[in-house]
Order: C-alpha cells, then sequence, then structure tokens
C-alpha cells in the first residue's frame, strides 16, 4: 500500500509542528493540518501573548517601585490599545515565522479542518489524503461551565481579545492561567477578585507558593474570594452579576474571566472512524512512546492530558518523530521533573515533587531546608514582595528530589536547578557550589 505521505499531524500547534518538522529532518514526507493561525494555543492565545501582557505588567511595577530609587516617575497612561495591537504584530511576525520553516523542510500546510476517515485517511475540508502514519495533536479549549448567564463571561482566549482594560472584574479558577491573568490584570490597574472554589489557588503546587503568593496578591489589592462556587451570572456583559451557591451576591463587574480548566479538542476529530480510543474527559490515552490503541496513529501536547506546556509538546513531537523515521528506536520523552513556572507577581518556578508528594512516596527519608527573605531589590521599595524557597531531599545522602521557589527573577533562576534535579544532584552538590553574590540565587546553595 503506498500513501500520499509518511505523516500527517493534524493540528498545526506547539506539538504538530515541531514533530512534523524533525520527521522532515529525517526524509519523511510531511504535512500539518491547521484550520486556525499556525503556532497553536502558545502563539496566538497562550505563552507568548501572555508573557508579553506579564512584562507589561512588570514594567508597571518596576514604575511603582522607582520612587525607592529615588526616582520621581508618575505613570499617567497606559495605552492599552497601542500595546495590544504592537503585541498582535509581533504574533503575525511569529505566524510567518512558523509558515516560512514550514515551507523550508517541504512540509506541506493543509488549510481547514481535519478529522479521520479512517486509520490512514485524514479528510480536510472535504479533501481526503493518506499517510502511513497520523499524529493527532488538536490541542484543547478552555471550559465554561454550565451555569445559567455563563456566556456573560469571556475565556482566556477573550482575555486576549479585550479591547481595554476592564475597571473591575472577576476571575474565576485556581490554575496557573487563573493567577496569571489575575495578576497581570492588577497590576496593570484593574480591580481584580480571583473567584476559586475551594480554599488555597495553585493546590497542585508546593504549600509554600499559594501562601506566599496570597500575602503577595493581597498587599498588592487583589481580593481573594476564596471557597465559592459560582451558581450563574446575570446582568449584562460590562455589568455583570454573580450569584453564589452559598446565596451571596457579588455586583457590577464590568468582566468577568472562566478559567477553570481546558478541554481536549477531541470532539470533531471523528476518531471512532479508525477506532481511536478516548477517556471519560475526551483526552487520548497514551502509552510511553505516545502510541494511541491504533497501530499507525499517536498523539502528543495537551490533547494527551499529561504535563500540559509547550516544551512538552514540542519535545514529545520531536522524540517520537526520532524514533519513527529517524532510526532512534528507544526514544521517548521523560515525564520526570518537567520544571514549571508560572508568571505571577512575583513570579513562581518549581520543579520535582511537592513535600507533600515527597513525604508520600519516602515517608520519614524526606527533609526539607526553606528561607523566606526580602531581596535586596525590595529592601527599598514601597512595595516590598518576599522570595521563598524550599528544597526537599530524600535519602541519607538527600538527593534532591524538589525545588520550589516565589520571588523577583526566580522564572529565569529555575531553568539550571532544573538540570541539576535532572542529574540527580544531592544537597552536598548545592553545598558545594560557590555562591554568586548578591543574588537571590545564592540562597539555594546555602540552605541550612
Ligand atoms: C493562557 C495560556 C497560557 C499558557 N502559558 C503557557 C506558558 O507560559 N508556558 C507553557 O509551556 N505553556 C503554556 N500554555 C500551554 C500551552 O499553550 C500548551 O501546552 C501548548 O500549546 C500545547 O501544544 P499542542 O501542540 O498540544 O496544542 P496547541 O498548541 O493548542 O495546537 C493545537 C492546534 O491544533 C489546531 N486544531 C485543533 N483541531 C484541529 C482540527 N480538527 N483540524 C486542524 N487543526 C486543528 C488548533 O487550531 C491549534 O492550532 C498556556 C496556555 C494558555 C491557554
Amino acid at each position: 500500500m503506498t500513501y500520499q505521505y509518511d505523516f500527517i499531524a493534524i493540528g498545526g500547534g506547539s506539538g504538530g509542528i515541531a514533530s512534523a518538522r524533525r520527521a522532515a529532518m529525517h526524509g519523511a514526507k510531511a504535512a500539518v493540518v491547521e484550520f486556525d493561525r499556525l503556532g497553536g494555543t502558545c502563539v496566538n492565545r497562550g505563552c507568548v501573548p501572555k508573557k508579553i501582557m506579564w512584562h507589561a505588567a512588570d514594567t508597571a511595577h518596576a514604575i511603582a517601585n522607582s520612587s525607592g530609587y529615588g526616582f520621581e516617575v508618575e505613570q499617567k497612561h497606559f495605552d492599552w490599545a497601542g500595546f495590544i495591537e504592537r503585541r498582535e504584530q509581533y504574533i503575525e511576525r511569529l505566524n510567518g515565522i512558523y509558515q516560512s520553516n514550514l515551507e523550508k523542510d517541504s512540509i506541506d500546510i493543509l488549510t481547514g479542518r481535519g478529522k479521520l476517515v479512517d486509520a490512514h485517511t485524514v479528510d480536510v475540508d472535504g479533501k481526503q489524503y493518506t499517510a502511513e502514519r497520523i499524529l493527532l495533536a488538536p490541542g484543547g479549549e478552555p471550559t465554561v461551565p454550565d451555569v445559567p448567564g455563563a456566556e456573560l463571561g469571556i475565556t482566556s482566549d477573550g482575555f486576549f481579545e479585550m479591547p481595554q482594560l476592564p475597571k473591575k472584574i472577576a476571575v474565576v479558577g485556581a490554575g496557573y492561567i487563573a493567577v496569571e491573568l489575575a495578576g497581570v490584570l492588577q497590576t496593570l490597574g484593574s480591580d481584580v477578585t480571583l473567584i476559586i472554589r475551594r480554599e488555597h489557588f495553585l493546590r497542585e503546587f508546593d504549600e509554600i507558593l499559594s501562601s506566599t503568593l496570597t500575602e503577595a496578591m493581597q498587599d498588592s489589592g487583589l481580593k481573594i474570594q476564596n471557597n465559592t462556587e459560582i451558581s450563574a451570572l446575570s446582568g449584562s456583559a460590562g455589568n455583570i452579576d454573580i450569584e453564589t451557591r452559598a446565596g451571596e451576591k457579588l455586583s457590577g463587574f464590568s468582566s468577568l474571566i472562566w478559567a477553570i480548566g481546558r478541554s481536549p479538542l477531541t470532539d470533531g476529530l471523528d476518531l471512532h472512524n479508525a477506532g481511536v480510543n478516548t477517556d471519560s474527559a475526551g483526552y487520548i490515552p497514551t502509552d510511553e512512546w505516545q502510541a494511541t490503541n491504533v497501530e499507525n496513529i499517536f498523539a502528543i501536547g495537551d490533547v494527551t492530558g499529561r504535563a500540559q506546556l509547550t516544551p512538552v509538546a514540542i519535545a514529545a513531537g520531536r522524540r517520537l518523530s526520532d524514533r519513527l523515521f529517524g532510526g532512534m528506536k528507544d526514544r521517548k520523552l521523560s515525564y520526570e521533573n518537567i520544571a514549571s513556572v508560572v508568571f505571577s507577581h512575583p513570579p513562581i518556578g518549581s520543579v520535582g515533587l511537592t513535600e507533600a508528594q515527597a513525604r508520600e512516596k519516602y515517608a520519614d527519608a524526606v527533609k526539607v531546608y526553606r528561607t523566606k527573605f526580602t531581596p535586596m531589590y525590595h529592601a527599598f521599595t514601597p512595595h516590598p514582595q518576599k522570595t521563598a524557597m524550599k528544597l526537599v531531599v530524600e535519602g541519607p545522602d538527600e538527593r534532591v528530589v524538589g525545588i520550589h521557589m516565589i520571588g523577583m527573577g526566580v522564572d529565569e533562576m529555575l531553568q539550571g536547578f532544573a538540570v541539576a534535579v535532572k542529574m540527580g544532584a544531592r544537597k552536598r552538590d548545592f553545598d558545594d557550589t560557590i555562591a554568586i553574590h548578591p543574588t537571590s540565587s545564592e540562597e539555594l546553595v546555602t540552605l541550612t
């Protein structure tokens, strides 16, 4: 049987593009199916515009803090519209780079919605293409709850389309996206209420991070409404009222962002035509080789429900193509010790096991080193923010199994330390490393 392609990736996002390009590098004839702008969630509605917004907020912070260093600066006006226009131009340039990279690698871009006709055939808006192997990389979309009036709210997608900075906004959710968007908006000048269902946000992270960030958020004026479940929205877009299950009413929000989670985009893929299984939430289960239950069909990235981060989708996609087309038969992604950053104010960096996870796994063999301090920069600012760090170690020779940090600069600090954790560093390796002074990172190698 001959096919038109060796490899078709459905989804031109982080994972699909990376995997197709690596397949082409190994000589495969590849195509990418995409109905939207190239680059996927990360480039168009995720990491990239989000980080640009965070930089804007960080700049507002620096201006607000500059008086401590003797500057008399007044923040007169934030040109939201002009800034958003520049952000979008930057993203358009990235879309263009993705397109030219695919063209350079002789990868066909099949524009339209892809769905499976059978295990070797993809339908793209009515045209059919065959491939020896198919990759499913459609990513996900924000979840909107099923409550009356939910449509009055927007999602993270809508956040990136807001025509102006909202005056008073509710952000609903306890995950990293909710925390990041709430922080950006508060820092840029909105009156923000973060509504969470349980006691704390970022529950999957180490406790030191959510407790320290809660303090910093409250100091900044951001309101945290915990143990609150929304039962309905009413009013109109621009003037939203919130009703809670406890019978409380919160009024007068110019906007509301649902950031309660994401769902896989598997509905329109007609997976049943090829017999590809999904779980009860719609995710595509894969084994350690990114294989689905159908021999020649693979899945990577957010649609697998595992470690939903761009570098993970890219790494899984590249390794898969190395294995399928590059003769590297053992190549696969390890999902252990994946470092991640939350772009909150201040930022969070985390790798490995939380203290609670480590205690569950290693019980009494766990020891924890921690510190909390005001970094030198903030000794001079009117709005000081604390830095907190925790090192989780295990066993008699104190293998470092987790690092959790929050504070200025930790977002850039973590990557190198993540290498050390991945290599199995011991606490004594940290101690033997001469500190860089004066920095905040030196605290991690001088913990007692
Ligand atoms: C607000 C926000 C902030 C984020 N911040 C970060 C961050 O700071 N760092 C980080 O690492 N990750 C971040 N992420 C997560 C990151 O964006 C995802 O993990 C990553 O994009 C997943 O890549 P993917 O290839 O699985 O899917 P995607 O990048 O979502 O790509 C999937 C593509 O498939 C297309 N598609 C779907 N169905 C079809 C179909 N039937 N036919 C054709 N095309 C289809 C979609 O249009 C999309 O372009 C963020 C996400 C959000 C929402």
